[in-house]
């Protein structure tokens, strides 16, 4: 059977930055219909992986190049996702890539929230690659917040990693709370409506434009330690 040492190497090969291994029964808090045995019934581990954005397109100014990055890296984090099951499944494990980003299957209209079939930035903290921030994202100790994360769900019984404890959003910090001008994060989550209406937009042409990620860029841990 194959181990988790050799999955994680073959996710580095394919271009995953880090990668971190978690079993399915610690997902036991998710919501119905969005535990990974919801998703695929044989699932015993979930594979979890991150790309990151380089720090400066993050604090750039303008919009366009950092929507252009976020979404490649989804492109990049659905390919190592599928060559990585591909891979799974030429050596006799069943494995399941999660898209990165979209599509939603939950959508509340009125809310204008919606769910991916797994959430990744949990899957990720329980995989032991990060803590999430008050900013609601995934904070990886070395590559920061800016990371963007890729899953796979496998019938493959794996060793777990440790979830990540040595480090935390600094006791006093409020700066990605203070910085959010719709005040859509109150420490605890982010209230979609406001976050949607004011950082996405589309230009005449039809094209989807993240307009804004203060959260990201006004925390002090973005680029994570050395
Ligand atoms: S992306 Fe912008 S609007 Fe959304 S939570 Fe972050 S700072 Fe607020
Ligand atoms: S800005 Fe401060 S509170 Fe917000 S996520 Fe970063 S370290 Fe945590």
């Amino acid at each position: 059977m194959i181990s988790s040492k050799e999955i994680k190497n073959i996710a580095t090969d394919l271009g995953a930055e880090n990668c971190g291994i978690v079993s399915a029964e610690r997902f036991r808090d998710a919501p119905e219909g969005f535990h990974p045995q919801d998703i695929y019934r044989r699932c015993k581990s979930v594979i979890v992986f991150l790309k990151s954005m380089p720090a400066e397109i993050i604090l750039c100014d303008h919009p366009v190049p950092y929507s252009n990055v976020a979404n490649i890296l989804y492109s990049e984090l659905d390919r190592i996702g599928i060559k990585l099951s591909g891979i799974l499944e030429s050596k006799g494990v069943g494995a399941i890539p999660i898209p990165a980003d979209t599509p939603y299957e939950f959508w509340d209209e009125q809310r204008s929230h919606g769910m991916g079939i797994l959430s990744l930035r949990h899957a990720g903290y329980l995989a032991g690659l990060g803590i999430l921030g008050r900013n609601t994202l995934l904070m990886n100790k070395y590559l920061g917040s800016r990371v963007y994360i890729g899953a796979v769900l496998t019938d493959a019984a794996l060793e777990s990693d440790l979830i990540s404890n040595d480090f935390l959003c600094p006791r006093k910090c409020t700066l990605c709370l203070d910085s959010c001008p719709v005040k859509a994060l109150n420490g605890q989550t982010v209230i979609q409506r406001l976050c949607r209406e004011h950082s996405i937009i589309k230009t005449g042409r039809g094209f989807e434009i993240y307009n804004c990620h203060r959260c990201r860029q006004s925390c002090p841990h973005l680029k994570g330690h050395k």
